[in-house]
């Protein structure tokens, strides 16, 4: 199938991702975003080698080689900083074959925006309202009354996707993971923590952490257990994390007084039930719209870019027809994303206390384990995907 058009709702990582890999594949596309403006929603990302791989099958391993931390360890302590383990990174990278790389969100948007030589292929205030399909094709409706045919279309419009009710068949809801997470990018200072070190304060059902970007600086999150829907302006967000995390330890202490509150983003942590059907006919759900988790793996992003990868090998090898391809993206990807939701899911509750009692087992566990049960544990996701 050589001579396609298709169709991308949404410029995230998905979108865009999806658009190089059909471009790399010889395909016309096209990619409608509803913003004005690419701007990324969250401060920082970690690209995990599976991620990083699908980058550099499209060219862009030196460029996000570029803006990625050096994070050579991950270091996880207790809410009174007594070090439960420190992991050298370096045997998985080994395993793996490609280091992971923590990235600032909008350098991630921009370094994949760029790789479009044609300015022309991501079209903004574009906000997709409907889609229409026949045997010859699929019809997009926008809300400024654009409209624009296809071969086939990929809705990549994350987890607020408006087509996903469409593709599935009826009324999909979000599910609340019943945290708040807070995130923003800080500079680093040894005050902070050590540069190369991703270091994650645990306790009280409660977490506090630091992983570095590029460019010296640290993306840092916070997460803890709240009833949904509650809303902080920024102005207040300092005093609030000093009030949740009171008592934790000097580096937590420095960073809340330190992090910009006007560029810190708070939010509700959802994710979905896994969805039995992705794709309709011609039209396919990738990414977030199709299998949004909660962050606690680090891999709806890379998820998001190994959906690209398969998408684009499957309908680049076959000449069996659009449908036919779509259906294998969908038998090939609704395994492993729906264990990684689950298994994000189940993780969010150790950490976060659903069950208190399992959360105080996991801070005994952290203290046990070893650095090959680590490796081995991230090396098993990682060659899960489409790069082994
Ligand atoms: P999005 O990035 O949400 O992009 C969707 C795009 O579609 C948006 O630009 C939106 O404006 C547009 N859009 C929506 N509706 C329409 C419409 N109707 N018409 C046109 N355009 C539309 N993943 C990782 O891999 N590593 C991590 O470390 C990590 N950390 C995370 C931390 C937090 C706190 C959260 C919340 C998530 C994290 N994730 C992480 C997950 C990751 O952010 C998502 O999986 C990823 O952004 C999904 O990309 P996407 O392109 O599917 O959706």
């Amino acid at each position: 199938m050589n001579h396609l058009k298709i169709i991308i709702i949404g410029a995230g990582i998905g979108g865009l991702t999806t658009g190089l890999a059909l471009k790399r594949a010889g395909y016309t596309v096209e990619i409608y975003e509803k913003t004005s403006e690419i701007r990324p929603a969250g401060a920082g990302i970690s690209i995990w080698s599976n991620g990083v791989k699908v980058l550099n099958s499209l060219g862009l391993g030196d460029e996000i080689a570029k803006i990625g931390g050096q994070m050579d360890k991950i270091e996880y302590r207790s809410h009174t900083n007594e070090l439960y383990n420190q992991i050298n990174l370096h045997p998985m990278t080994q395993t793996v074959g490609q280091r992971p790389y923590p990235v600032s969100r909008t350098e991630l948007q921009s370094l994949l925006l760029n790789a479009f030589k044609n300015t022309e292929t991501v079209k903004l205030n574009a906000q997709c309202i409907g889609v229409e399909q026949d045997s010859q094709g699929v019809t997009a409706y926008f809300a400024n009354g654009y409209q624009t045919r296809g071969d086939l279309l990929i809705a990549a419009d994350g987890i607020h996707s408006q087509l996903r009710d469409y593709v599935v068949g009826h009324l999909v809801e979000l599910r609340y993971a019943d945290y708040v997470n807070w995130n923003g990018l800080i500079e680093i200072n040894p005050d902070l923590g050590d540069k190369n070190t991703w270091v994650i304060y645990v306790g009280e059902s409660k977490r506090a952490s630091m992983m570095p970007i590029g460019n010296n600086r640290f993306y840092y999150f916070f997460g803890c257990p709240m009833e949904r829907g509650t809303i902080v302006e920024p102005e207040h967000r300092q005093r609030e994390l000093k009030s949740i995390f009171a008592q934790w330890p000097s580096p937590v202490q420095y960073l809340i007084e330190n992090l910009k509150p006007q560029e810190s983003n708070r939010l509700d942590i959802h994710d979905l039930d896994p969805l039995k059907t992705i794709v309709k006919g011609r039209v396919a759900l990738l990414g977030d719209a199709a299998h949004a988790s909660t962050p606690t793996l680090g891999q709806g992003g890379c998820q998001a870019m190994e959906d690209a990868e398969i998408l684009s090998r499957f309908l680049l090898t076959t000449n069996l027809g659009v449908e036919y391809a779509l259906k294998r993206y969908e038998a090939e990807r609704k395994e492993r994303t729906s264990t990684l939701v689950l298994k994000a899911r189940k993780r969010a509750d150790i950490i976060y206390g659903k069950d208190p009692h399992l959360t105080q087992q996991w801070y005994q566990q952290l203290q046990q384990e070893t650095e090959q049960d680590v490796t081995q544990a991230l090396s098993k996701t990682i060659l899960g995907g489409p790069f082994h």
